[in-house]
């Protein structure tokens, strides 16, 4: 069988965990290829319901290996926390099921902080961070002042190496920020809590992936956010850090020959969107609560409302694009029984003229939305299995944004469950 990326379209939360989780079946291997615990994926199945952030979805089924890649930002402190957390549910976690590439760069200490005081530095021009440490990271890693996990095998080294970027991190930390510096006490406190923790499950991961991909096995690629949070073709300055795209998950995976057959792109039915930002189909006011409510749409890792409006085409076809997405699985239509009438974000207007173009970032301020209305259907449809299940004004919202996105809508999410599923 071929290997799949799924992916987000939009600016993440379209429920890519819950797809991951149902499609693992046809899986041996999970990898999350970029991105780290800055946001988090909801899957409930039968072994209950689960916030995760950095464990790939996997890591419910039986028999399939999940990989954090060398592209994740490897948080051992965040990433041990949430081991303790599932496995205290019941969940096996071992070297067999989770494998850590060696070649995964260490989110260490200081990036919290860093990014901590760099949003209160910034004050209200901040980038609505969530304080992960995700930025400071790559920033880091990119400058080559990170520490690579495999660097745990090599302990003399690995003390002397982590001293120099203390040594360095000190001065922004100190002079840049008058904030209080680091300790090797501290440092060392920190690898024997958290980095001792995670150590067996670190691996060599392309030789791992090699061996996988000769003998046939199937591997899935799980992205974190969506096409327009990507550093490269998203909404710049607020994006992540990483690339969320498809084209990335070779690379960010340790098998960089990969060729990635299948691409699910999820697409949420209407819009959310965490953080500050551009967001041009955003509504306010009741309209937005009352779909803010029934969409439970409220941040898996910190909580904060999210902004929310209506599907948007504009963006959403920009979306597929960048992800080259060959199926799209559009989730939480079971969301929207509640409307009249639904809206649709069908155009931008930018400049007094009407574009299905996405604009560039710095344009986004200035396009406001052009909103169709569609028939609601006004009954429960979580229960639907079949497309014929559906209510024809369901149907119709589904084939009209399928049209209009130019990509098939393979499936269609009507519940949280993983078999609230109709699949065409
Ligand atoms: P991800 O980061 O893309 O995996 O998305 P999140 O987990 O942040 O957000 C998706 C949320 O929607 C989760 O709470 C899911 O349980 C939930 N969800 C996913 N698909 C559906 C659906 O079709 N209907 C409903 N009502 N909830 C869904």
């Amino acid at each position: 069988m071929a290997n799949c990326a799924i992916v987000g379209i939009n600016w993440g939360d379209e429920g890519k965990g819950r797809m991951v989780d149902l499609l693992t079946e046809d899986y041996d291997v999970v990898v999350r290829f970029q991105g780290g615990g800055n946001a988090g994926h909801t899957v409930i199945n039968e072994k209950g319901k689960f916030a995760l952030h950095l464990l790939p979805s996997g890591i419910f089924r039986d028999g399939v290996v999940n990989i954090l890649g060398n592209g994740v930002a490897l948080d051992p402190k965040n990433l041990w926390t949430e081991m303790q957390d599932v496995m205290a549910k019941g969940i096996e976690i071992t070297p067999d099921n989770l494998k850590i590439s060696d070649r995964a760069s260490l989110l260490l200490p200081w990036h919290r902080d860093m990014d901590e005081l760099e949003e209160m530095r910034l004050a209200d021009k901040k980038y609505g961070s969530t304080k992960q440490g995700i930025a400071p990271f790559y920033s880091d890693k990119y400058q080559k002042k990170t520490i690579l996990a495999g660097e745990l095998f090599y302990p003399e080294e690995l003390k002397s190496h982590l001293a120099d970027l203390m040594e360095w991190k000190n001065l922004t930390l100190t002079k840049v920020y008058g904030a209080k510096p680091y300790t090797m006490a501290m440092l060392e406190e920190w690898l024997e809590t958290y980095c001792e923790k995670i150590k067996p499950y670190i691996c060599d991961i392309g030789a791992f992936l090699k061996e996988a991909h000769a003998s046939g096995k199937n591997i899935l690629f799980e992205a974190q956010l969506g096409s327009l949070r990507d550093l490269d073709y998203g909404i710049y300055p607020y994006t992540t850090s990483s690339n969320t795209t498809a084209a990335y998950a070779p690379i960010g995976s340790g098998l960089p020959s990969a060729k990635i057959d299948d691409v699910i792109g999820v697409v949420k039915a209407y819009s959310t969107c965490v953080g500050e930002g551009p967001f041009v189909c955003e509504m306010f006011g009741d309209e937005a609560e009352e779909l803010r409510k029934n969409g439970f749409e409220y941040g898996a890792k910190t909580g904060r409302p999210r902004r929310v409006g209506p599907i948007d085409i504009v963006a959403t076809r920009y979306g597929v694009e960048v992800q080259a997405a060959t199926a799209i699985a559009l989730t939480k239509l079971d969301v929207l029984s509640y409307m009249d009438k639904i809206p649709v974000c069908t155009h931008y207007l930018l400049n007094g003229e009407q574009t299905d173009r996405f604009p560039f970032p710095s344009a986004l301020k200035n396009a406001k939305p052009v909103i169709e209305y569609f028939d609601g259907w006004k009954c429960d449809i979580s229960g639907a299995r079949n497309w014929d299940d559906l209510p024809k004004a369901a149907q119709k919202y589904v084939t009209f944004i399928e049209k209009q996105i130019g990509c098939p809508i393979k499936y269609v999410s009507v519940g949280p469950e993983r078999d609230s599923i109709v699949i065409r």
